[in-house]
């Protein structure tokens, strides 16, 4: 099997942590999943894994970039981008589903509990929440910066104390209001 990096036939079946069944380059150490035998280790080891929310990943350093080919069918693989406000990327082959992982991205995904999710960075759904998350960190950003730290939590807590009181069309016309108290 060609590496998707190096180009050469440099890969070598291995055993990954959670004996997760894989190809690792000699030269880039990079780590090739094909789709059957993960979804197979999935089948088998899914439901013990823990859920954990990814928080401060740690990305590594080094990404390769350009042209890479699927080490199982040969076709293009696509560059996906796996978790919000990072540039944690993987490579996909949407055609077969086989992973490509450089250097260090395998050793992200175990830090982060996320062995069991490789298939759902590459559909629809993941990558619509993925782009709904950055907007809302961003517009977060925006607003602390706006209103100034002191004012926003402030705004933050009455939205809050708003949000399902029982009179909050009479709190909100209160407080638009120029005089609430005139005729
Ligand atoms: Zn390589
Ligand atoms: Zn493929």
């Amino acid at each position: 099997m060609k590496c998707p990096v190096c180009k050469d036939d440099l890969l070598n079946h291995v055993s990954l942590e959670e004996n997760v069944p894989a190809y690792t380059c000699s030269q880039c150490h990079g780590i090739w999943i094909s789709s059957g035998p993960y979804l197979d280790w999935l089948e088998r080891n899914g439901k013990t894994l823990p859920d954990m929310p990814c928080m401060d990943v740690q990305i590594p350093e080094w990404d390769s970039q350009g042209f890479k080919l699927c080490a199982d069918c040969g076709k293009i693989l696509s560059r996906y981008r796996v978790l919000p406000n990072t540039k944690f990327v993987l490579d996909h082959c949407g055609h077969c589903n086989g992973v490509w992982f450089d250097r260090g991205e395998w050793e992200t995904m175990i830090a982060h509990n996320l062995l069991g999710k490789i298939n759902q960075f590459f559909t629809n759904e993941w990558q619509v929440q993925l782009r709904e998350e950055e907007t809302k960190a961003e517009l977060d950003r925006v607003y602390a910066e706006k209103f100034g730290p002191g004012d926003y939590t402030r705004i933050k807590e009455v939205r809050n104390w708003l949000k399902d009181h029982p009179h909050k069309a009479m709190l909100l016309a209160f407080l638009h209001a120029d005089n609430p108290y005139g005729l």
